[in-house]
């Protein structure tokens, strides 16, 4: 792990606090932008091809991940194939299995966030989707 980047700490003057108030705002504005987006579910389709939940679509997928380089193998957890990822932010699943379960290929969710009491897609009717 590497948790060396913290920067030592400048004396505070008010450049600091234009700074910071700079991209508190953006940072907000962009939250609330992404918030609006997910609360109305605006890029489905988008989300769906991903296959991801929209708190890992929309909240996390957009520069809220800690990502690293280089690449990285990790077994799925459902079929256990090895899946290689071109970072170290590696899904839990690999795509045809969680395409398969409906899930999101990246934090385990029910594709939609409905609960589920089982693993398997049992109730849902399967809508037929042209590749
Ligand atoms: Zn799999
Ligand atoms: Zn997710």
């Amino acid at each position: 792990m590497n948790d060396g980047d913290s920067k030592p700490t400048s004396k505070l003057d008010v450049g600091r606090v234009q700074m910071a108030t700079h991209f508190g705002r953006r940072h907000l504005d962009e939250w609330i932008a992404a918030a609006e987006r997910a609360w109305a579910d605006k890029d489905r389709d988008e989300r769906i091809a991903a296959q991801k939940c929209r708190w890992c679509f929309y909240a996390r997928g957009r520069g809220g991940r800690i990502v690293g380089h280089g690449f990285t193998t990790r077994a799925c957890a459902s079929c256990e194939a090895p899946q290689t990822y071109s970072s170290t932010a590696a899904n839990p699943l690999c795509m045809p299995c969680a395409q398969r379960l409906g899930l999101c290929v990246e934090c385990c969710a029910d594709i939609d966030l409905t609960d589920r009491r089982k693993l398997e897609l049992v109730s849902k009717p399967k809508r037929k989707r042209r590749q």
